[in-house]
């Protein structure tokens, strides 16, 4: 059994460039805005983000999770681990290497399910960086965690579709110059039937899509939209992956995108462990460094013990996706542990720092907005556990072992 951590050393030379482009040139330019909601000057703002781009496209540091013959780094699910977790040491770190989502996982659906002609008029646009996506699926009506419900439908009307709807949470929305909208064709299906949504490519703006809010939420009014769709005409060469397909172009963008977000907020993790450390290295109450208390060294010591489970866990679950070999439970395990470490460490690390860890003078209180969306979107932890358990139930009676559904390693 090979177990090699080490990197190739032409993978390690991109991590030291990757982390020497986001310290030494992203982390400066960004610092004054690297929260939205404190952005003065929008014009600024963008600029600097595009300048910063197309640095990031200059020194090849661009799409890496996409196939060299398509622009990218070419690399492979673990590889690309060490870079998003070095991008997202800034938030705006996987957007300047094109590497943030939704555009990410909307390239990897167009990739795989896409014409020719719709790669070309989609997909390389995002891979230039000169359009943006989005992917509408969430309704407020009904519960985003079972998509066999949605009720956005889609009607044919000759060579077209006439669509109308309810979305809500589309993120980039405003942005994107198109969505991958998921509406229902199969009126008369069961309900649950996975057969019964297609996924179409909408051009933005478009009349029948109408952006009605941006919604305001607990990290602010940052780009998750409430969208209205009525009498959307859409031709039928739009349909993506095929007629009855929705639902299954959505599972296939959602298992890597997953493990994606958990490589991003191990970085977050990371961070929140080191600030935590600093202060108890700095802070001194009742005779002692903060970092000389056993209470404060449990904070730090189960912190640190979820962080490497964390990285285990997303290493392997890379290495089973680039194997080809079945990675659904442990990308489900990863992305439950790793939402639920993200919002323990966050949490702790505030504590350790009190009253500041609560200001917005450091980025943990935003970096706790942020983390707490992780336990259920993308998958709501109680769904993660619902499939991991279904799957641990099903290796158990097909082998009278669970020994699959825990990684399937050899112990
Ligand atoms: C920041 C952010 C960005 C998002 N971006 C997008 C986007 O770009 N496009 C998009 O389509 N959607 C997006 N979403 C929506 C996201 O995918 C949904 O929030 C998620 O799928 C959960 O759906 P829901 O909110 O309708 O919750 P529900 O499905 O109503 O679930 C609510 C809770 O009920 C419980 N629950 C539900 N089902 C079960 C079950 N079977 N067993 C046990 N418990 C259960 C869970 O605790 C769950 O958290 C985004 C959400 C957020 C917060």
């Amino acid at each position: 059994m090979a177990i090699d951590f080490t990197l190739a050393p032409e993978h390690e030379e991109i991590r030291r460039r990757v982390r020497t482009f986001i310290q030494e040139t992203v982390i400066p330019a960004v610092k004054d805005f690297d929260d939205e909601g404190r952005v003065t000057s929008r014009e600024e703002y963008i600029r600097t983000i595009l300048e910063l781009r197309g640095k990031a496209q200059a020194e090849g540091l661009w799409l890496p999770h996409m196939p060299k013959e398509w622009g990218g780094m070419g690399l492979g699910h673990v590889e690309l681990a060490m870079v998003q977790s070095e991008a997202a040491k800034t938030r705006l770190g996987p957007w300047i290497l094109n590497c943030a989502a939704p555009d990410e996982g909307n390239m990897h659906t167009l990739l795989h399910w896409g014409t020719d002609e719709q790669k070309e008029k989609y997909l390389k646009p995002l891979l230039k960086g000169v359009k943006m996506s989005c992917f509408a699926m969430t309704e407020p009506e009904v519960a985003g965690s079972d998509p066999t419900l949605i009720r956005t439908h889609a009607v044919k009307d000759g060579d077209e579709w006439v669509i109308n709807g309810h979305k809500w949470f589309i993120s980039n929305a405003r942005r994107a110059s198109f969505a991958i909208l998921i509406a229902k064709t199969e009126l008369d299906a069961p309900e649950g039937a996975r057969g019964a949504n297609t996924a179409f490519l909408v051009d933005l703006p478009q009349e029948g899509w109408n952006d009605v809010r941006e919604v305001e939420t607990m990290h602010g009014s940052t780009g998750h939209s409430e969208i209205v769709i009525t009498d959307l005409r859409v031709p039928d060469s739009q349909i993506l992956g095929g007629r009855g397909n929705g639902h299954r172009l959505g599972q296939y963008r959602l298992g890597p995108a997953r493990l994606a977000h958990c490589m991003r907020w191990i970085s977050q993790a990371e961070t929140a462990l080191d600030m935590m450390v600093d202060r108890a290295l700095n802070r001194y109450s009742h005779g002692s460094l903060l970092a000389e208390k056993q209470g404060v060294q449990w904070l730090i010591a189960d912190s640190a013990m979820e962080l490497y489970q964390c990285k285990l866990m997303v290493l392997h679950a890379a290495s089973k996706i680039d194997k080809g070999e079945d990675f659904r439970t442990e990308v489900s395990m990863a992305k439950h542990f790793v939402a639920n470490s993200l919002n323990r460490i966050v949490d702790r690390a505030i504590q350790v720092h009190g009253a500041l860890g609560y200001s917005t003078d450091t980025p943990l209180a935003h970096m706790f907005q942020h983390a707490r969306w992780a336990r259920f979107a993308d998958g709501a932890d109680e769904i993660h556990q619902m499939r991991i358990a279904e799957r641990t139930i099903a290796a158990y009676r097909a082998t009278g072992s669970t020994n699959a559904a825990t990684g399937g390693l050899p112990l």
